[in-house]
């Protein structure tokens, strides 16, 4: 694998690769990552991986600055996934000068969900993905379920903006008692670790009763949250919604394709997580 820390190495390189798929990441890789470039390989003939912990998408609070920083430990899974060339600038290299111009999701897709409790940040995840689609030209690029909403409103970018770039899911990965492998996993303590999987589990209850034929999904949201905050979670959201607008869904008529989502705190580590229904 080739390692490159420029925009203009990384050019050079990929000059004749054929078709490129891309996995952007911020690093510190665990299984889901690793099964998102296993899938990569499967969509062209080079695999592009880059490592790069994007100030912009962090609020001043959150957590940029101890955000895990393990190049080493990453690169040797990602020989090991068969990934050809590692894009991981420094922030000198990606903003030179500060980025003034900036991709702006529109509001229905960016200020809800994640985007209400942490606003800006699907513009800084926009910006910076729509910079790396420009360095690194892919003809596919492979993004998380995990992040639902960030899959959605990449997806949509795409689209409005017309990119000749094929955006491809991955399933979320788990741990076996069920808990999305996230690189924030590893700010919990043991206790918080043995609590985390309850997110999923009662993701899985919200999911069971509306494939049950229950439609009071304000009353089963409000039920999810109390259970949480019983369990010493502060809850930011749990969310019934449509799977391709993540609006709410309609109160009468065939119902569409859906997902719950929820995001929640636990001792100071905020986790999310969603399952489609
Ligand atoms: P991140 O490093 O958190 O920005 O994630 C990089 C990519 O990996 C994104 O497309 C995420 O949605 C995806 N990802 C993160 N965790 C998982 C997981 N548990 N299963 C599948 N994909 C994941």
């Amino acid at each position: 694998m080739q390692i490159h820390p420029t925009i203009a190495g990384l050019r050079a390189a990929l000059k004749d690769a054929g078709r490129i798929v891309f996995v952007p990441t911020m690093g510190n890789l665990h299984d889901g990552h690793i099964t998102l470039m296993r899938k990569a390989r499967a969509h062209g003939d080079c695999v592009v991986a880059s490592i790069f912990v994007n100030r912009l998408q962090f609020r001043p609070g959150e957590d940029f600055e101890k955000y895990p920083r393990t190049l080493e430990a990453d690169c040797e899974k990602l020989v090991a996934a068969g990934v050809d060339h590692l894009f991981a600038p420094s922030e000198e290299e990606l903003y030179p000068t500060p980025q003034r111009y900036l991709v702006e999701p529109p509001v229905e897709h960016a200020n809800i969900l994640e985007g209400e409790f942490r606003p800006g940040h699907f513009r800084g995840v926009a910006t910076v993905v729509m910079k790396l689609f420009s360095i690194v030209q892919p003809q596919a690029a492979l993004f998380g379920k995990k992040d639902y909403q960030q899959f959605m409103v990449l997806s949509a970018m795409v689209r409005e903006f017309a990119l000749p770039i094929e955006v491809i899911p991955g399933e979320t990965v788990r741990a076996p008692d069920g808990l999305a492998l996230s690189s924030r996993n590893g700010y919990l303590s043991p206790a918080e670790r043995a609590e985390a999987p309850r997110l999923y589990r009662i993701l899985a209850g919200v999911a069971e009763a509306v494939r049950g034929g229950r439609r009071d999904f304000a009353t089963l949201e409000t039920e999810a949250m109390a259970e949480l905050s019983a369990h010493g979670w502060l809850p930011d959201y749990v969310a019934v919604r449509q799977r391709i607008d993540l609006q709410s869904p309609p109160t009468e008529g065939p119902m569409p394709p859906l997902v719950v989502l929820a995001a929640a705190r636990l001792g100071t580590t905020r986790l999310i997580d969603n399952l489609e229904i």
